[in-house]
């Protein structure tokens, strides 16, 4: 067991960024600037593209372990800001930095 592992959640694999499916696509499809009518169908066309990527579960624990809640944005890990906005309160007591508590 390593320092990421836990009964929790999925063994964390190192340099996983590497094999991100998102690697070479367009950021303006994951973090759109603006809220045009297309939004929907761009975060459904990055949700697509997350739900074949092979590091899935490294990238939402890794979103869910730093970012900031006040400037959540965009698509990552498969979800929405406003999933993972509802994915941390629904976690606030989990044990678990990842998903918002205190490390034990
Ligand atoms: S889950 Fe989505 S945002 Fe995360 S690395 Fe994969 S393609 Fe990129």
């Amino acid at each position: 067991m390593n320092a990421h592992s836990s009964r929790f959640l999925p063994p964390l694999r190192t340099g996983w960024r590497d094999a991100a499916a998102c690697g070479s696509t367009d950021p303006e499809l994951f973090f759109p600037l603006d809220g045009g009518e297309d939004a929907p169908a761009r975060i459904d066309a990055a949700k697509r593209i997350c739900a074949g990527c092979p590091v899935r579960a490294e990238c939402l624990v890794d979103v869910m372990a730093w970012e900031d809640p006040a400037r959540r944005w965009g698509v990552v890990g498969g979800t929405s800001s406003e999933e993972r906005a509802d994915l941390f309160a629904r976690h606030r007591d989990d044990p678990t930095p990842a998903m918002g508590g205190a490390a034990a």
